[in-house]
């Protein structure tokens, strides 16, 4: 069994980012929820035209849905040689499953990436401005940060000292050494 990591942190903490550097160095597949959402949505599928009704206006898609999602993709067999899960759970409920499904066994390394308010919201403008995602308005943005703090900076208490902070401010290549010195450790 290879690595299995979860990367915890803010809409707009540089998780996608990251992500994708650490599965090119370890090879293994990136999870991530709003990318599958996101394909989903643009095939137009059952599951993606009731995503949307959700991830317009910032809102967590069902807990139901999104474990589904997760527990088919993890079956899969690239899967079984690790994984980086990004953006999934995202709420205590989605912890719960996760460990259920996969047992206490489901994460060797969580990874938080800590980025201040200020810094979310101008890298999600900016992101807005770039890729024109739907849900990168102020609005959506604001709202999402709120669903953030209620919701996902619970999983921090939860799965307590086997966290690592890592700063996520600075350039791309400094956040990802500062990671991989804690994936290495
Ligand atoms: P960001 O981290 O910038 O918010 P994501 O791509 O991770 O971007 O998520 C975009 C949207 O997809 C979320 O606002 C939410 O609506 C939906 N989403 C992603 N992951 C989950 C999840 N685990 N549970 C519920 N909804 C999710």
């Amino acid at each position: 069994m290879g690595r299995r990591i979860l990367f915890l942190g803010p809409p707009g903490g540089g998780k996608g980012t990251q992500a994708k550097m650490v599965r090119r160095a370890l090879g293994v597949p990136h999870v991530s929820t709003g990318d599958m959402l996101r394909e989903a949505m643009a095939s137009g599928s059952d599951l993606g035209r009731q995503a949307e009704t959700y991830v317009s206006v910032g809102d967590l898609v069902p807990d139901e849905l999104v474990v589904a999602l997760v527990e088919e993709r993890l079956a899969r067999e690239d899967a079984a040689g690790g994984y980086l899960l990004d953006g999934f759970p995202r709420n205590l409920p989605q912890a719960e499953a996760l460990a259920e499904v996969l047992g206490d066994e489901a994460l060797d390394t969580i990874v938080y990436l800590d980025v201040d308010e200020e810094e979310i919201i101008a890298r999600l403008l900016k992101r807005a401005e770039l890729e024109g995602r739907a849900d990168d308005n102020e609005e959506t943005i604001r709202h999402r940060l709120e669903v953030f703090h209620g919701e996902t900076e619970p999983l921090i208490a939860y799965y307590g000292d086997r966290v690592r902070r890592v700063d996520g401010t600075g350039s791309v290549e400094d956040i990802y050494c500062r990671i991989a010195l804690e994936l290495a450790s």
